[in-house]
């Protein structure tokens, strides 16, 4: 799949690379075992970690690499960035990312968020908002501090929803202070999370829909009565979860989108390579 890229010369690139292989026990071996350099297993735990949490991958689950590939000065064929990061789960989750370029930059787009039109984001619980987003006395610590999240009152119980539909990166005790703790994944860089929870309904790995319930309302952890505290992060970074919605277009569209998904295409019409030769490593 040699491409000139602006009018040069592509007769130095090679057919890539594709490194399809199941995990026996870690990633990271597996990974190696089936012939991924170094370098580029770290790279591709970074990009999947995008879409599932890594610690969350185990036996069972494949894993699928296209690796670039062009001839080196003496002519031997050497790995280069990776094109294509494939996950396919045991638990059906499955992650495929490919890079496009939009508005002159190269970005990575997940193949089955790409094209979708998500709706708007829902309230977690019916409760009246008690504290918002922002720097506030802490009622529990005596001092100022910045609060992360948006606290809905609500009633010991009541059921907990997820804002919009992705999978449980964590679930369980939360040492921090957030006691009984969800963090959903939605995608875009985009994270949720659900606290002081008197119980858990969904466990780490799982796809939840939009509104399904993932727990209900408690006061586990710091917190002086049954309450949510709920926080949307960008990227890891808390944001104030009023002043976004989750986007309502999709990520790519029209020729973008089209350009996209034939590259996906012919990138995963490569042959299922191995690569037991290892060519690159001297
Ligand atoms: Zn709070």
């Amino acid at each position: 799949m040699a491409t000139a890229r602006h009018g040069a010369p592509a007769a130095a690139e090679i057919e890539p690379l594709r490194i399809y292989g199941k995990v026996d026990v870690d990633l990271r071996p597996a990974l190696e075992t089936a012939g991924v350099p170094d370098g580029e297993v770290e790279q591709y735990v970074k990009l999947i970690s995008r879409e599932v949490s890594p610690d969350t991958v185990g036996p069972g689950d494949r894993f699928d690499v296209v690796l670039a590939r062009k001839l080196n000065a003496q002519g031997q064929p050497e790995i280069g960035k990776i094109m294509y990061a494939g996950l396919y789960r045991t638990d059906g989750v499955n992650v495929r990312l490919a890079e496009w370029q939009l508005r002159g930059r190269r970005s990575w787009f997940e193949a089955e968020e790409v094209g979708r039109t998500y709706q708007a984001i829902q309230r977690p619980v019916p409760g009246v908002v008690s504290s918002n987003f922002g720097p506030r006395h802490h009622p529990i610590l005596g001092y100022t501090r910045m609060h992360k999240g948006m606290d809905f009152r609500a009633g010991y119980g009541t059921p907990i929803l997820a804002v919009q539909t992705g999978y449980v990166r964590t679930a369980g005790w939360n040492s921090g202070g957030y006691g009984n703790h969800i963090e959903l994944q939605h995608g875009a860089g985009l994270t949720t999370t659900y606290s002081h929870m008197s119980r858990l309904t969904a466990r780490a790995g799982q796809l939840v829909q939009q509104g399904q319930i993932i727990g209900y309302v408690g006061a586990t952890g710091l917190a002086t009565g049954p309450h949510l505290h709920y926080e949307l992060r960008r990227h890891g970074q808390a944001i104030d979860p009023a002043t976004v919605k989750f986007t309502s277009t999709s990520q790519l569209t029209g020729s973008d989108l089209a350009g996209y998904r034939a590259r996906l295409g012919q990138l995963l019409s490569l042959p299922l390579g191995r690569s037991p030769e290892k060519p690159w490593i001297s």
